[in-house]
């Protein structure tokens, strides 16, 4: 747990009881500050009972004593309505931030790096920290990832922070500062909570607004958003600019040629690894996240055979484009955190000779712009709510079966692809939905998808 020593006796309000708030809730009561924490849904508010910590309605209260408002990062503070704690916290001229700003400040001495983006945040994050752990640096990840800040070990100057932002928490940063930054790409999201595409873009371009030491500013060449920021910073000066592309030779930076990643940081060009052979990280986007923690782990100082050795052993992460295993050659793929068409093309990009399971709760435009992909899918399995909308996209295009449950999709692809015998098939589950209609989360359709993998293995199609 972080220690926050500097607040001891202070009053620090708490807006959200979820997993990052209840760890800044132990870390501030364990640091000696007088926490007074809400959340809005009576059942998080019982988590306090185990903390022997009365509620206190921040939305209601004296707003004259509190030092700092911590907010989830989940909950508006701007738009599309702040929250009402947070428009009493901001009039009465409150500070407003989130856990991450309370690491960063209680440890300026270890080194950070932050990583942000539309998408592969996550995978980038594991990526990097499981080559540094993997080069013998002590690291610890987190963040909008997997373990919340405050929840962390305290960490000393050779140690590593990695860590996943979101533009919610960028947005709720005010002295944090980083040692390297890595902004992926920028296509259009959560655009309500950040009052359009301009302020969302806005918000990514904060993870570079307080870059510390040799300030190092990797950015992505092959969106325009990103590139419009790249150039901002170039003008501005004082940065170490690192600009990663999947496309295009980008002097001085990294990028992939003729697939292999090319290292030109010092205008040498060099081909330090030919991407094809990381054969658990299929597809562009991926060359892109590995682009990026190559860079990153270069930043901390780590030399180029090492991080290759990390790039080959990283086990990668679960439910997206998670490789399970194979039956009589045939692999099963879970990418169940792909819940919309976007991320669905990933997937299918990367394969051939796919059984494509898909439907779940459709999102807007349903599986619109995936037909480039259709000469690679062999035949569809539709499951849950979208069943019938995606059947009416696919008929005359794609063979489809509605199968209703992941179950029986699994077991009659499985099916399918023995009885066409062809080289190289894969099994992949790619809903490009949310899960709700049938799961609770994503992870829950994944870990089932995993359970059926093994019952099959075990010769129980
Ligand atoms: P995030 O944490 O940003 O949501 P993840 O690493 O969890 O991203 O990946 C989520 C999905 O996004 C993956 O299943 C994949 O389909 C897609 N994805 C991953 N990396 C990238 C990337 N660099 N560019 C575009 N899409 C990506």
């Amino acid at each position: 747990m972080i220690e926050l020593s500097h607040l001891r006796g202070k009053i620090v309000a708490v807006l959200g009881l979820g997993k990052s708030g209840q760890a800044s809730v132990k870390a501030l009561i364990a640091s000696g500050a007088i926490v007074w924490a809400w959340d809005d849904n009576p059942d998080s508010l019982l988590q306090l009972d185990t903390l022997n910590l009365a509620p206190v309605n921040i939305a209601e209260c004296d707003w004259n004593d509190p030092v700092m408002l911590v907010i989830s990062p989940g909950i508006p503070s701007t738009f599309p309505t702040p929250h009402p704690a947070a428009e009493r916290a901001r009039r009465a001229g409150v500070p407003i931030i989130c856990d991450v700003e309370l690491l960063c400040t209680a440890h300026p001495d270890v080194p950070t790096l932050a990583i942000t983006g539309t998408n592969g945040k996550s995978t980038t994050t594991a990526l990097t920290a499981h080559i540094l752990a993997h080069a013998g640096v002590k690291t610890q990840a987190g963040g909008n990832l997997g373990n919340p800040a405050l929840g962390f070990d305290p960490m000393e100057a050779d140690d590593c922070f990695v860590l996943e932002l979101s533009s919610y928490q960028l947005e709720l940063l005010q002295d944090a500062s980083f040692d390297a930054a890595a902004l992926l790409n920028i296509t259009p999201d959560h655009l309500d909570r950040h009052g359009g595409m301009d302020g969302y873009i806005a918000a990514k371009r904060l993870v570079f607004a307080r870059a510390k030491g040799p300030k190092w500013a990797i950015i992505s060449g092959d969106d325009e958003p990103c590139h419009r920021i790249a150039e901002e910073l170039a003008r501005e000066g004082g940065r170490y600019i690192v600009m990663i592309s999947v496309r295009e030779t980008v002097p001085h930076g990294i990028y992939v040629r003729d697939g292999h990643l090319i290292d030109d940081l010092d205008g040498t060009a060099d081909a330090v690894f030919d991407l094809r052979q990381a054969t658990h990280m299929p597809g562009l986007h991926n060359w892109q996240n590995i682009a990026f923690a190559y860079a990153l782990c270069r930043a901390r100082g780590i030399d180029a055979a090492k991080i290759i050795d990390g790039i080959m052993s990283f086990p990668g992460l679960a439910h997206r484009q998670e490789r399970l295993g194979a039956i009589d050659s045939i692999v099963f793929v879970n990418d169940s955190k792909a819940t919309n068409a976007e991320a669905t093309a990933k997937a299918l990009s990367a394969y051939d000779n796919i059984y494509w399971i898909l439907g779940g709760k459709p999102k807007e435009g349903g599986i619109d712009g995936l037909d480039v992909f259709y000469d690679r899918i062999r035949k569809a399995f539709l499951i849950g709510a979208a069943s019938d909308a995606f059947a009416e996209t696919l008929e005359g295009k794609l063979p489809f079966e509605s199968c209703g449950t992941l179950e029986i999709a699994a077991s009659r692809a499985l099916a399918c692809a023995r009885a066409d015998g062809v080289a190289g098939a894969v099994v992949l589950l790619s809903p490009a939905c949310a899960s709700f209609d049938q799961y609770k989360s994503f992870e829950a359709r994944g870990d089932h998808f995993r359970d059926l993998f093994a019952r099959f293995e075990r010769g129980q199609a």
